[in-house]
């Protein structure tokens, strides 16, 4: 399986000309010869004016959400189809951001099955708040899986991303171990396969997400079930990002 590795910008980026700044240091210091693919995810509007401008082929754009609907009184939506038209090919849906500020895991099965259909790869975020002694977690991983993956058929195993993102380890000095990573990310293909069966579960790209930096990287390298790395404040430094991409790869 090819990995994957995916830059948030979230909202830290400031302008266009901050964007482009850091997009031509990425593209610049990137390594020569690795097949891994790397995506960043900007705010909507910079993501397609500089999809528009870049000309090199080793970078793919993502945006950060997107809406379920296509058409209508929808005021302020970027639906996936728009996304698609402007050069965009990933998006992330029920980032643990989103998802607090009012996404549920039914809206986020509803972007993830609209960005498949307008030919985009979503990367469905899931992950526990906090964790507890009895590994009550694990079924609160279990629901936002089978919920968030509902409207998507067994088929499409191959063109979406799960990341599994703890909430309790994003924007802190420390990601979760590579072996909690690792258990939690088991569990859920284990989860898909419950609802697809293996042979589709073992189709299904998982990555980890919260915290990651150049130096864990090379860590979570060594856990195999770990598919790629969606880094958010690291992916906003040329150098700690394409570090990233150097340990992961
Ligand atoms: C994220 O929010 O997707 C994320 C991984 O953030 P950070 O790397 O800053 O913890």
């Amino acid at each position: 399986m090819i990995k994957l590795i995916v830059g948030n910008w979230k909202l830290y980026i400031k302008s266009l000309e901050e964007g482009k700044k850091l997009l031509k240091a990425i593209d610049k210091k990137m390594p020569r010869g690795v097949k891994t693919t790397v995506v960043v995810c900007p705010p909507v509007a910079l993501a397609a004016a500089l999809r528009r401008e870049y000309k090199g082929k080793r970078i793919a754009f993502g945006t950060q959400d997107t809406f379920w609907e296509t058409d209508g009184a929808f005021t302020g939506q970027v639906s996936a189809t728009h996304l698609a038209s402007a050069g965009i090919s990933y998006v992330l849906v029920g980032h643990s951001e989103r998802r607090a500020l009012g996404d549920t895991d039914e809206m986020v099965a509803k972007k993830a099955v609209s960005a498949l259909s307008a030919k985009l790869h979503p990367i469905i975020c899931v992950g526990e708040t906090e964790r507890d002694q009895d590994g009550k977690f694990f079924s609160t991983i279990e629901k936002s899986v089978k919920a968030s993956l509902s409207r998507i058929e067994p088929k499409d195993a191959g063109k979406f991303t799960v990341a599994y993102e703890p909430v309790w380890a994003i924007g802190k000095t420390e990601a979760a171990s590579p072996r909690v990573a690792a258990e939690a990310i088991l569990y859920i293909r284990k989860t898909i396969a419950d609802m697809w069966g293996r042979e589709k579960a073992m189709k299904v790209r998982i990555i980890y997400g919260a915290s990651v930096d150049a130096e864990n990287a090379a860590l979570f390298k060594e856990e195999k079930s770990i598919h790629g790395l969606l880094p958010g404040r690291a992916s906003t430094d040329a150098e700690e990002f394409t570090n990233i991409i150097r340990a992961f790869s």
